[in-house]
This record gives structure tokens, C-alpha cells and sequence, in this order.
């Protein structure tokens, strides 16, 4: 079986994680290092590795974790607005082999990103 990545030990509760939302299919909780004064990862908790690896058949859950974002968003007041970002790839800038979005709030965010 193939190594698991952390966000499925976080998961799993095999490690603890500061979680914010959870459902029966997605999880969120609070990145370890924030970037901004809000930094929540939104992961699905279906072993999906990227953004490329998502299946026409995924479309129900990619739909789900819209809203949840959406809907984390309102939760955390971040009524000046926010950012959400998927890191794709070794390009991409993805270290976590495990499809996940990053919601940034709480400070006026830059334009290009690095
Ligand atoms: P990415 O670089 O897009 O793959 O994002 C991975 C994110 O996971 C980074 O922002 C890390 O700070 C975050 N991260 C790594 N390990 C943990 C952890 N144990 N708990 C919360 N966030 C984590």
C-alpha cells in the first residue's frame, strides 16, 4: 500500500490538525504555516493526489467542496473578500500529494503570485 500522505493522516486522526469543518466528505482545518491571518486547507477526504488526477466522476464532490469553501468563507467573516488557491504539480507548487485548496483571508492578497 502506497505511503499515506499527511492530510489522510489528518484524516485519519492519525495526527492532530486544528479542524474548522468537517463532513462526510470533506475536512477542513487550519494550515500549519498561514500565509495570510486565515489560511484553511480544504481537502476531500476521497484520496484524490491533484488537480489533474480529478475524475469526470468527481464532478458531485468538486461541486460540494465549492460550497463548502464558499460557505467557510461567510463562517470566518471574510466579508472584504479572499482568496482560493489549488497548487497543481511540482510546477504547481504542490507538496502534499493529496488534492487540496487553499482559502487566504484577512489581508489584502497580491497579484501576480510568485
Ligand atoms: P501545497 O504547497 O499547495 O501542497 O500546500 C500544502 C500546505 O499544507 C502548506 O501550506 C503547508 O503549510 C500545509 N501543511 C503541511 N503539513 C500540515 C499539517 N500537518 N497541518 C496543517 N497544514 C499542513
Amino acid at each position: 500500500m502506497a505511503t499515506k500522505t499527511i492530510f489522510q493522516k489528518i484524516i485519519d486522526r492519525e495526527i492532530p490538525a486544528d479542524i474548522i469543518y468537517e463532513d462526510d466528505r470533506a475536512l477542513a482545518f487550519r494550515d500549519v504555516s498561514p500565509q495570510a491571518p486565515v489560511h484553511v486547507l480544504v481537502i476531500p477526504k476521497q484520496p484524490i493526489r491533484s488537480w489533474a488526477d480529478i475524475a469526470d466522476a468527481d464532478a458531485g464532490l468538486m461541486s460540494h467542496l465549492t460550497l463548502v469553501i464558499r460557505d467557510l468563507a461567510k463562517k470566518l467573516e471574510l466579508a472584504d473578500g479572499y482568496r482560493v488557491v489549488c497548487n497543481c504539480g511540482p510546477d504547481g507548487g504542490q507538496s502534499v500529494d493529496h488534492l487540496h485548496f487553499h482559502l487566504l483571508g484577512g489581508r489584502t492578497m497580491r497579484w501576480p503570485p510568485g
